[in-house]
């Protein structure tokens, strides 16, 4: 099993070559990722600023990883906490409380938040370590107002999937009313997306902000 802690370490290492480190902190993602790897890897590229050229601030690879690590320490204390939980009912013989099913548990494609999957621009906006605060806090039974994954209070998306309506969030397209049907349905992307391309930061300039040009070059 990868851990996460010993690739940390080699984003950090500023004698390590900045391509070895950077594939250092892709490993962290393949271990961590609340949004999807993909789509997480693109947040943390704008909240990092981390540039196209990795030369022009090494130090924004650190700041992916450290934030990253934030949210992963926070996680990680939930999860423990729930299985200690879940022992001590079954201990008592009870039966675990399977819902509300834990958000780290849900599979990505019956969840609502299914289009971070297939749209890696589309995730909530906030900081990794506030949105596992907020996962948290409604696991607790804490009614929160918008979107229930980002906050958003902006007024819905409806989109036709020919035979009913799905109900998105506008800004991280969170599902919040299903198809009548049952269904999950693929969300198609605004803007067709490689993965090579977000990986090579292509929608980023150098100096951390996002590139103007992109996605028209
Ligand atoms: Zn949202
Ligand atoms: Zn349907």
């Amino acid at each position: 099993m990868t851990s996460f802690l010993p690739h940390r370490a080699r984003v950090h290492d500023a004698r390590l070559p900045l391509h070895r480190r950077h594939s250092a902190l892709r490993t962290c993602l393949t271990v961590f990722a609340p949004y999807g790897l993909r789509a997480t890897y693109h947040h943390l590229t704008l909240s990092a600023a981390i540039p196209r050229r990795l030369e022009a601030d090494p130090d924004a690879l650190v700041r992916a990883v450290e934030e990253l690590h934030e949210a992963r320490v926070l996680w990680l204390a939930r999860a423990e906490e729930y299985a200690a939980q879940c022992r001590a009912e079954k201990w008592a013989g009870r039966r675990a409380v399977v819902n509300p099913r834990p958000w780290w548990l849900q599979s990505w494609w019956e969840g609502p938040n299914r289009a971070w999957y297939e749209d890696p621009f589309r995730h909530p906006s906030l900081r990794l370590p506030e949105y596992v605060r907020r996962q948290d806090a409604i696991l607790d039974g804490v009614d929160l107002p918008g979107c229930p994954a980002c906050g958003d209070e902006r007024p819905v998306v409806s989109n036709s999937t020919g035979h009913g309506w799905v109900v998105l969030c506008r800004g991280c397209a969170w599902v919040l009313v299903p198809c009548p049907c049952g269904q999950r349905h693929r969300f198609v992307p605004e803007t067709p997306f490689n993965w090579q391309g977000i990986w090579q930061r292509a929608h980023m300039s150098d100096d951390g902000m996002p590139n103007p040009h992109w996605p028209a070059g």
